[in-house]
Parts: structure tokens; sequence; C-alpha cells
């Protein structure tokens, strides 16, 4: 099969013919139709600290797809859950079932976490062999979609986490693709007004499709200040932070309002100051960080946002190139005018 892999440490990855993978008793082999690329595989491109510190080539890239069930591993046939030919896409983290965390309904944040095309070969390829458990069908929601649905759900689960989106006002710091679909989720879970903040001119229109009713540009605008006189001089009932900009900390916690929440998905590549008496502390805010999707409650709460036509991802899916454009699709990621890209991996 075709696949892309960073065969050795460095810049870029190669396009290999590589075996179908093996699967295990219990594992689901997956013809992949889409898959997404994100960020983490601009690191994985580059070769940055994070991935030259994490990654043990040669390793398949990629953690986003859908696709098809094209075989099963014994014990997984006989579950009868699964069948040759339905449309599918899977939980890209593969955990462990016994530690404390997955023990205690919050295998989001196992011990053991193994990620697909990270720490394990990934779906920027014909086949990815999954586990069962991680994988679910996508009952009408198409494949290009499907592909999609780990950073859908990591938008879910930090714009939901708190539960109390419903007539509520929010602001999201940085409308890259996850901050986009945040806009979206908040909006198709009630939210009375949605505020979105990024540099990128390309970025803050695709705030606006998915339903932004106001967008604010970190240095022409005054966030906080533009954040408070939208709510009554109050500040919002939640802040999305999806940035990382190392300023977005600051800016969460003052645009917050009093018993106001923060959910922060955005990671800084250094660390922040923040003054906790003040913006945290006496301002009684909620802090939670977000890491990954909740296996599986994210994942049913986006099947249904998604299934009923509440949420529409499609307009921040900006541009969709064949694997052996994988170049073409890093670039776009690295110089800011994409929102979404897919790999049409079938094509
Ligand atoms: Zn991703
Ligand atoms: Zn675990």
């Amino acid at each position: 099969m075709r696949a892309l892999v960073k065969s050795v440490p460095g810049v870029g990855m190669e396009l290999v013919d590589r075996p179908v993978p093996a699967f295990a008793a219990r594992d689901v082999l997956i013809k992949v139709h889409y898959a997404g690329v994100c960020g983490t595989d601009l690191h994985i491109w580059e070769w940055d600290a994070w991935a030259a510190g994490r990654l043990r080539p040669p390793v398949v890239i990629g953690h986003e797809f859908a696709g098809e069930v094209a075989d099963l591993g014994a014990a997984a046939r006989g579950e009868g859950i699964f069948a040759v030919g339905d449309l599918v896409t899977a939980e890209g983290h593969v955990i462990c079932g016994h530690c404390v965390p997955c023990r205690t309904g919050n295998g989001h944040l196992c011990v053991r976490t193994s990620i697909i095309g990270v720490d394990r070969d990934g779906a920027f390829a014909e086949f990815i062999a999954m586990p069962a458990s991680n994988v679910m069908h996508l009952d009408g929601i198409p494949t290009d979609v499907g592909a999609i649905m780990d950073p859908i759900g990591n938008a879910v689960h930090t714009a939901l986490e708190g539960g109390d989106v419903a007539g509520s006002t929010a602001l999201v710091l940085g409308c890259g693709p996850i901050g986009c679909f945040a806009v979206g989720v908040l909006r198709a879970a009630g939210a009375s007004l949605v505020i979105a903040s990024d540099f990128n001119d390309t970025r803050r229109a695709l705030a606006v499709r998915m339903g932004a009713h106001h967008t604010l540009h970190p240095e022409r605008d005054d966030v906080v200040a533009r954040a408070r006189e939208l709510t009554a001089g109050l500040g919002v009932d939640l802040v999305c932070e999806m940035s990382g900009h190392p300023s977005g900390h600051a800016t969460a916690f003052a645009a917050a309002r009093p018993g106001g929440r923060v959910n922060l998905l955005g990671t800084p590549s250094r660390t922040t100051e923040v003054d906790f008496a003040r913006d945290v502390i006496f301002k009684g805010l909620t802090l939670y960080g977000v890491t990954g999707r909740k296996m599986y409650s994210t994942w049913i709460h986006m099947m249904r946002l998604l299934q009923s036509g509440q949420l529409d991802p499609r307009p921040v899916v900006t541009h969709r190139f064949p694997m052996e454009r994988i170049a073409d699709a890093i670039g776009v990621i690295k110089d800011g005018s994409a929102g979404k890209v897919i790999l049409d991996v079938a094509r």
C-alpha cells in the first residue's frame, strides 16, 4: 500500500510502498478514504524539538481519518459489531484501560496513551489497523467529515465542558480549525453571544461563516475591553483558549466574568506569566485543561450534532490534496492561508 512515512529523523515525509498492516484478533483493518492534516503533522514534518523527542522513525504519519472496514480480526468479527464495508472513523488515542485515569472514566488522560501517526503507525496510508474498541460507525456522516472528527472533537470537548452553554456568552481565542469548529459548536449549543479573535483575516472570516457574532483582531482591538463592552461590562461566561499564544492566558483570564470558566486547549511553546491572585483566585474562575476527546461522551455529542445538521464543519475545510501533494498541504498550513486541510487518500 502507499503510505506517507517519516522514514528517518529530519524534515519532510516520504510517500513509500509498505505492506498492508497486520491486525490482531480484536482489531479492525480500515481502508482509509480521507485523512485530516493538522498542526501536529506540521511539527512532525518540520521535525521540531517535540517531534524529535517523541517519534521513533520509521512511522506512518496521520491521526485524523475515516474510511471503510476492509477486514477484521477473528474476535472483532465474532462480536458482530462491524462488518466489511461499514463506514467508520476512530479515536486515535489508543489507551490501556487499566490505569487510574482509564478506570475512573478519564481514558483521554491515560498514562499509557499511544497516538496513531505519532507513537504508532497512522492514517496517511491506504490501510490502518485499529483496536475495534476505538472504532465508531459514521451512521450517515460522510467520510470527508468523519476524517476531521478528531479536531472537531477537540472543539466539542473545549466548548461543552462545564455544560452551561445555552444562553451563555463566550469568547474563542484563536480561529484555527479547532477554534472555528468551537464557534460552530457554541452556536449549535445555544450560546447567545460568540466572540472570536485571531490575527489572521482568513481565519476570522471562517469564524464568521461558522457563526461568530463578532470577530476581533488582537492587535487592532483591545480584546478584553471589547469582550466587556459586549457583555454589559461584565466579561464573558466562557473563554475557549485555542490560540496557544503566550498572551492568550492573560487575555482569557481578564476577559472571563467573575465566576466564569476558562477551558484551555492551546499549548504555548513557553511558560506564561499569570497574576493568579487577581485574575483567577479572586475572580473565582474555573480552569479546565483540554486533552483529546472524552471517551466516548465527546464522540457521542459530536455524532449527534453532526447527524442532526446542527453543526456543519464543512465551511472550515479550505483545501484538499492527494497524498503525493503532502508538501503543498503542509505549506498552506504553515503559511496560515488554510482552514482545515484534507488528504484524499483513496484517490
Ligand atoms: Zn490533529
Ligand atoms: Zn490507561
